[in-house]
C-alpha cells in the first residue's frame, strides 16, 4: 500500500484516537501545554482541495489542528479559510514576506501586517510560522532579529516558541519521516530534529507506519506532527505529479546542501 495517501493519514488519525494522547493546535499547546499530546500542525503551501480533504477527515475524527495558510493567489482562498476554520481547526498565517520584500526588513514588516490582517477577515489568528523557501539568500527567520511577533498580536510562532527539547518534532518533509539531508530551511536552529531525551527514536522513523508505531507506544510524551497535505492527496495522477515534483525538488536541495557543506569545510 502506498504510504503518503489520505488513507494512510486516517491511519495515522486512528492510531492517535487508540492511544491516552490528546491531540492540540499550536495555539492550544501554547496557551496550555499538555503533559502526553500530539501537536498537528499543516501548511497550506498549495493544492487546497487537498487541505480541505485532510481538514474534513481530522474534523471526522473530532481532532482540531492548525492550517497555516501562505497569502499567494492559489491558496489564499477565503471560502476555504473559513471552512476551516469552521470545522473547528486552528487557522495561522503562513507567512513568506521576506522573499517577498527581497530581504527589506521594514518593507516585510509592512507587508505582514497588511497580509495578516487580510487574513483576520475571514478567521481568528493568533500563531504564524513562516514558510521556508530554501533558494532564497535571506530567511524569513531573519524578520524577527529585531523585531516582535506579538506588536501584531500573535502568541506564537512554532519555530520559535516551542521547546523541542520537550516535544518531538516529525516532519514529513521530501515525503519522508526521515531523511534530514533534504532538509535545507525547512529546519529547526538545532542541528538534530531529534534532541535530548528523544535522540536516537526518531532514526528509525522513515514512514508513516513508523509513525504509527512510535505513537502506539505512547513512549513519547510530546509530539509535534508536521503534514503538508498536497503531499498526502488520494488518486493517482496528483500523487504522481506531487512525486515527481517533490524529487526535482530534492535534487535542487541536496545540491545546495553540498554546496554549503562544500563551503563550510572551505572549499
Ligand atoms: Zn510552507
Amino acid at each position: 500500500m502506498r504510504d503518503f495517501t489520505l488513507s494512510k493519514y486516517r491511519e495515522l488519525l486512528e492510531a492517535i484516537r487508540s492511544t491516552d494522547y490528546v491531540t492540540s493546535t499550536v495555539h492550544d499547546y501554547l496557551v496550555s501545554p499538555q503533559d502526553h499530546c500530539i501537536i498537528l500542525r499543516h501548511d497550506v503551501d498549495r493544492a487546497v482541495d487537498c487541505n480541505l480533504a485532510m481538514a474534513r477527515l481530522e474534523a471526522s475524527y473530532d481532532i482540531r489542528s492548525t492550517y497555516y495558510f501562505r497569502h499567494v493567489k492559489d491558496v489564499f482562498i477565503p471560502d476555504a479559510i473559513q471552512e476551516i476554520a469552521g470545522l473547528g481547526h486552528e487557522v495561522g498565517f503562513h507567512y513568506e514576506v521576506m522573499d517577498k520584500a527581497k530581504g527589506d526588513v521594514q518593507k516585510a514588516l509592512e507587508i505582514f501586517r497588511e497580509e495578516l490582517d487580510d487574513l483576520r477577515r475571514y478567521a481568528e489568528v493568533t500563531t504564524a510560522c513562516m514558510h521556508g523557501n530554501p533558494f532564497a539568500s535571506w530567511s524569513n527567520r531573519d524578520l524577527w532579529k529585531d523585531h516582535d511577533f506579538r506588536d501584531f498580536g500573535l502568541i506564537g510562532e512554532p519555530y520559535f516558541s516551542i521547546d523541542y527539547s520537550k516535544v518531538l518534532y516529525l516532519t514529513d518533509t521530501g515525503r519522508t519521516w526521515a531523511d534530514r539531508n533534504i532538509r535545507v530551511k525547512d529546519v529547526l536552529e538545532t542541528p538534530e530534529d531529534c534532541l535530548n531525551a528523544n535522540a536516537g527514536i526518531c532514526k528509525d522513523i522513515r514512514t508513516t507506519d513508523d509513525v504509527i508505531a512510535l505513537i502506539k507506544k505512547e513512549e513519547v510524551n510530546r509530539i509535534c506532527i508536521l503534514a503538508h497535505p498536497n503531499r498526502w492527496c488520494d488518486g493517482m495522477a496528483r500523487w504522481t505529479r506531487e512525486l515527481v515534483m517533490q524529487n526535482l525538488k530534492n535534487v535542487g536541495k541536496a545540491g545546495i546542501i553540498k554546496y554549503r557543506g562544500m563551503r563550510s569545510k572551505g572549499q
